[in-house]
């Protein structure tokens, strides 16, 4: 897709603050680090649009990108930092399901992976989670350019197995060095929105 504009609209943290455009949208989620705030730069063709993700103890709020006016990506705040207090970790989570069991132009989910390590409890918890609420889901799997051409498909057959992911939900190996996957991910996208 040709990004022609994309910009931030709102941190939201409650249903009021989300934007009334009545626009699609997909949201994005994964373990911090794992190259979401990557992802969302490079397929908005932005240097540094999506901040290097919020670290233990910042306010965990659900930014809104608008991008050429008609789709809203929705950087969800990244899970699996040891350090959070069970507080944080409430707050973050009723924050999340509120979002994404409620938000009507909520399309899709994209949930991203390292695609070097089998997924954590937490990123299966995150699946089955979205699949209990009937939303399609979109594996990125990122940081394929770390590891050998010749180990993908093992690796992705890891990925996908230790998810039990269905055969609805698509992977794709992505790489926001290279740009591998992109134009993948955006087919994926527009298919998922219907944009
Ligand atoms: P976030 O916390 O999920 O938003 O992750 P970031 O996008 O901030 O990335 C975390 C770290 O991984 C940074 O040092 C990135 O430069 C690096 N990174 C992200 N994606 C890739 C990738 O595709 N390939 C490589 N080699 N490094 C990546």
């Amino acid at each position: 897709m040709k990004v022609t504009s994309s910009e931030i609209v709102i941190s939201a943290v409650k249903p009021e603050q989300y934007p009334d455009a009545g626009i699609p949208e997909i949201a994005l989620a994964g373990r911090s680090n794992v190259g979401k705030s990557s992802f969302i730069n490079k397929l908005l063709n932005r240097k540094n649009l999506a901040r290097t993700s919020s670290k233990p103890g910042k306010t965990q709020t659900l930014n809104f990108y608008i991008i050429n006016e008609i789709l809203h990506f929705v950087d969800v705040p990244g899970y699996g930092f040891a350090k959070v207090s069970k507080s944080e970790r409430d707050a973050w989570g009723r924050m999340i399901e509120t979002y994404l069991t409620s938000r009507e132009e909520l399309k899709a989910v994209v949930l991203l992976i390292d695609v070097r390590h089998a997924p954590s409890k937490d990123d299966v918890l995150m699946y089955n989670f979205l699949k209990h609420y009937d939303l399609p889901v979109l594996i990125i799997a990122t940081k394929a350019d770390k590891i050998p051409k010749s180990k993908w498909q093992k690796h992705v057959k890891i990925v996908k197995d230790t998810l039990e992911l269905e055969a609805e939900d698509s992977l794709i190996l992505f790489s926001s060095e290279t740009g591998q996957g992109k134009d993948e991910a955006w087919g994926a996208i527009r298919r998922l929105t219907e944009i």
